[in-house]
């Protein structure tokens, strides 16, 4: 980006929602699940017909309120549901039930932690309200079809205050309020199923000013990746229509990814367009102090303290212990391990360094692999014992997070263990320095980190099986002796 004479600081704020996870939808006895044949959950309430009523959904409340609680809200004691009116096909009633005026939570905040150092990021606001139907365009954009088994299914929109300053800090934020809803059973968060969905908010300013500029707003972001680049492609744009002096619009865009690019969808239309009005066939919900007490006993440990208790009784440092705990799979999976081999710094790398590489790799993730913690501490006995060594460790492993079978069976079929007859290596060391003159010549003409090469030749011509450090001295005494 070329240097402008003004420093311009990204003032974004984020709008999540995301889909509480609950048997059924908000208003009405029809399910909630991912994938059914088109409208084969729907009934007249959630498909809006005339004198349906809507019952309101006591788990959405519950998981709402946790979510307020874990988030250090405000609960209200009185809140109502009002109607949010506009038209449009994916709607049936012709407006969602929303919560405007008084929302079920308001002023919290989420710790987040980038390079930078930790930061808190203020929420605005918490409601409850009910997802639309899904549009499906086929032919070129020219027969759309109506999908309403999403309609009426429970949601909680987050807001968060202006407080983003990057990209980054964006991804954290999503990142910390993804790993404490998963956490708490609010919400499973798969992205894939829509089951959070970002707006972000964008403006600018000289930095060092404490104003806020013309605001726009990029919707219906689907992945962290396309909110962080959505984030920086409308930063571009602001400072670029600054710089050549143009106004900025207050107006909703969209975000294509194959441009990295934002263009205007609509002039932002506000709250007054959408003739909120109490929605008269739901009372107002009344909040109990010991309905809010039995949400916050309800939560379980959070990411954040599960961090602190890595850090103090597993002695991991705070990177590890963030990483592990910021996945409610990953932290059971590392508890379990480290117990069982009560070697935790050991479990922890295995777990935040070596196993994420092979389970991408498989495009797999802890809960779709048949990965064990049984299998990762079985492993590490075996390393010990000088059975295996690291390399085909990792291969024994990733073989085990593929089939369920144990890493002892894997390496004891696949012939892995490691080569301790001396004979069999010392026949290795010497073919590899037969085969290898220019090496050999290097190293004993003085240019000594030949031997890293010549070592990498016998694990190379052993496929791993042998200690790297008993190659090395063997190589090192037969070539200093001939
Ligand atoms: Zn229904
Ligand atoms: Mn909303």
């Amino acid at each position: 980006m070329a240097a402008t004479a003004v420093d311009y600081e990204l003032v974004a704020g984020i709008e999540t929602h995301v889909q509480l996870d609950t048997r059924t939808k908000m208003f009405c006895a029809c399910a909630v699940r991912f994938g059914a044949p088109p409208n084969s959950l729907t009934c007249p309430v959630c498909l809006g017909h005339p004198g349906t009523l809507p019952t309101l959904n006591g788990t959405a409340v519950e998981l709402g309120l946790r979510a307020a609680v874990a988030l250090g809200c405000t609960i209200a004691p009185r809140t109502k549901f009002d109607r949010k009116n506009y038209y449009y096909p994916d709607l049936p009633k012709n407006y969602q039930i929303s919560q405007f005026d008084l929302p079920l939570a308001t002023a919290g905040a989420v710790e987040i932690r980038t390079k930078a150092g930790p930061r808190r990021i203020r929420i605005h606001r918490a409601h409850l309200e009910e997802d639309a139907g899904k549009l499906i365009h086929e032919d070129a954009g020219t027969r759309s079809f109506v999908d309403l088994n999403r309609a009426g299914v429970p949601l909680l929109e987050i807001v968060t205050e202006p407080d983003l300053r990057s990209a980054e800090e964006a991804h954290a934020y999503l990142s910390s309020l993804k790993g404490m809803l998963r956490a708490a059973g609010i919400s499973n968060c798969d992205m894939e199923k829509g089951e959070l969905r970002c707006d972000v908010n964008v403006s600018i300013r000289p930095r060092g000013s404490d104003s806020l500029g013309v605001k726009t707003e990029v919707k219906n972001l689907n992945s962290f990746r396309f909110v962080q680049k959505a984030l920086e492609a409308e930063y571009r744009r602001h400072v670029a229509e600054v710089e050549a002096g143009r106004p900025l619009v207050q107006a909703t865009l969209l975000y294509d990814p194959e441009k990295n690019s934002t263009r205007i969808m609509r002039v932002k239309e506000g709250a007054v367009d959408y003739r909120y009005f109490p929605e008269p066939d739901l009372p107002p919900l009344e909040i109990s102090a010991a309905e809010i007490e039995a949400a916050r006993t309800s939560l379980p440990e959070m990411p954040a303290e599960k961090a602190a208790r890595y850090v103090r009784d597993f002695a991991l440092g705070d990177y590890e212990a963030n990483i592990i705990s910021s996945d409610k799979a990953t932290a059971a999976f590392f508890e379990a391990a480290a117990r069982a081999a009560g070697k935790a710094r050991t479990v922890a790398n295995w777990v935040v360094n070596e196993i994420p590489r092979f389970l991408n790799e498989g495009n797999l993730t802890l809960e779709t692999s048949k990965l064990t913690p049984a299998a990762l501490v079985e492993l590490l006995g075996l390393i010990d014992a000088g059975i295996v060594t690291v390399a085909s460790a990792k291969e024994a492993l990733a073989k085990s997070a593929e089939t369920g079978r144990s890493p002892a069976e894997i390496v004891r079929e696949g012939g892995m263990a490691t080569v301790t007859d001396s004979g069999a290596i010392e026949k290795s060391v010497d073919a590899v320095i037969a085969a290898n003159p220019k090496a050999v010549a290097d190293f004993k003409g003085g240019k000594d980190s030949t031997i890293k090469f010549l070592v990498g030749q016998v694990m190379k011509a052993t496929q791993g099986r042998v200690k790297a450090q008993a190659a090395e001295e063997l190589l090192r005494r037969k070539l200093s002796s001939t």
